[in-house]
């Protein structure tokens, strides 16, 4: 195994040409002092930009490699919860497998963290979980994957969901997963005490699924934010999708966001082009993190998706209406740095002493390379190249 790797002509976050030096997983020396390695890779001027954060996906139940399949679940939450459960059964999703297949895929485009959501149910029971860990295991020198054991089909209304779920952070699942406690489990009392409960028991943190939209989901928000406070859970609580930051009421949004920021709760987006969504400038002016996702990659729910975070970051550009330089560069940071505080990565970034976790890839600059999204892209994971020039360096599916 190479411990030292030397990055000749690079530009790190689209600044000057320089020489990188890696040693033992770190970035060791940048400039004049960067020297001596047992494998040099010339960037021949190309960008370097932190691993990509991919911050919520599915890993457990995409059909990437699986070819095509017709969508054709209803538009309401319950008709895709059906209908996966129903192509689940018919397909033989292996959780296993398909994570593999998704990772490869992602860690080929550059990403070097990924948070994924694990449906437990008492149908999957902790086949998933099994799953996405055994992968885990399997692929741990290429990819940080984080696990939130998760109710996608309800926790209350399906009796059994929550003992499994107890069972899935018994067996090491990182963070506990919540999902729209007034529509879904139409309990928001009792929904919030349970995962709190839960995340206190095995003092893990808290990633919520909140797609409930205007006042309800603000209520269920509220509901959150006091149980952060109460719990003394600061800065270990992640809200999903949020939509319901993106309704009309600006005074009532602003107060939730004040609120969000004082407890440390953090947000996670896809940026949806038909959905309401929190405003990333507006996260940012109050000081609430705000990180970039995916969500289910070629599933049941999700026809599109590349697992290409870059991608992503085109998205938050677009959905909030980012044209300028500076504004551009902060939808990278959304699907970087701020998903890097979201799951509390640490030594993350280019400095030196940070963990040497990064992407090289053609662009003048950072902006050109998020709307060009080359496919030219190598990958350094724990100071190795995973991917060279697009190519994984090893079959890792
Ligand atoms: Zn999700």
């Amino acid at each position: 195994m190479t411990d030292t790797l030397l990055i000749r002509n690079v530009r790190p976050a689209g600044g000057a040409a320089t020489d990188v030096l890696v040693r033992d997983g770190r970035i060791a020396a940048i400039g004049a002092s960067a020297a001596g390695a047992d494998l040099t890779f010339d960037a021949g001027g190309r960008l370097m930009i932190p691993g990509l954060v991919e911050a919520h996906t599915h890993l457990d139940k995409s059909f990437w490699g699986m070819g095509w399949h017709r969508h054709t679940a209803g538009p309401a939450l319950i008709d895709k919860i059906e209908t996966e459960r129903r192509n689940r059964r018919e397909f033989g999703i292996d959780a296993d497998r398909q994570s593999g297949r998704l990772v490869a895929q992602m860690v080929k485009l550059g990403t070097t963290h990924i948070r994924s959501h694990v449906d437990v149910d008492t149908e999957v029971g902790l086949a998933g979980i099994e799953g996405v860990m055994a992968m885990r295991e399997r692929l741990k020198d290429v990819i940080d994957v984080e696990i939130v054991a998760f109710a996608q089909s309800g926790m209350l209304i399906r009796p059994g969901t929550l003992e499994l779920l107890d069972q899935a952070m018994a067996m090491g699942a990182d963070v506990v997963g919540g999902l729209d406690p007034c529509t879904l489990d139409r309990d928001p009392k009792g929904h919030l005490d349970a995962i709190f409960g839960l995340a206190e028991k095995y003092g893990r943190p808290l990633d919520i699924h909140l797609h409930e939209r205007g006042e309800v989901g603000a209520f269920s928000m509220e509901l959150i934010i006091e149980r952060t406070r109460a719990l003394g859970m600061q800065g270990k609580v992640a809200i999903s999708h949020a939509f319901c930051l993106g309704m009309p009421d600006a005074d009532y949004v602003r107060r939730l966001m004040e609120d969000l920021a004082k407890e440390r709760i953090t947000l996670v987006t896809t940026a949806p082009a038909a959905s309401p969504a929190p405003s990333v400038m507006a996260c940012l002016k109050a000081g609430v993190v705000i990180a970039g996702g995916s969500d289910g990659v070629r599933d049941s729910w999700n026809p599109y998706g590349m697992g290409d975070m870059l991608e992503r970051a085109t998205l938050v550009g677009l959905r909030n209406n980012f044209r300028r330089d500076e504004e551009m560069e902060l939808a990278l940071d959304v699907c970087t740095y701020q998903g890097a505080k979201t799951m509390g990565i640490e030594n993350y970034g280019l400095d030196v002493g940070c963990n040497a976790d990064f992407v090289i890839l053609p662009g003048e600059t950072i902006c050109e390379a998020i709307v060009e999204r080359p496919a030219d892209r190598t990958v350094v994971k724990r100071g190795r190249i995973v991917a060279r020039h697009g190519e994984l360096t090893q079959p890792i599916a």
